[in-house]
């Protein structure tokens, strides 16, 4: 791949262990993960918004989505 060209961007489907399904936007067309917003207790506990969007944002990283 040549330098200064993005990736290819997919809306992906993520597909927990819990069996929640929802859409991000990925270099990867599909993703299975172990936890959710759903199921995680990070999200169900008393932490909320500001805390959260640092974890989506480490998650969108692990994933490749470009900030941008
Ligand atoms: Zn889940």
């Amino acid at each position: 791949m040549r330098e200064g060209i993005h990736p290819n961007y997919y809306q992906a489907k993520v597909v927990c262990n819990c069996g929640n399904e929802f859409v991000t936007g990925s270099t990867k067309e599909d993703i299975h993960v172990e936890v959710c917003s759903k199921c995680h207790s990070f999200y169900t506990g008393q932490q909320k918004a500001a805390a959260a969007r640092g974890r989506i944002d480490k998650f969108n990283r692990k994933y490749g989505v470009k900030a941008d």
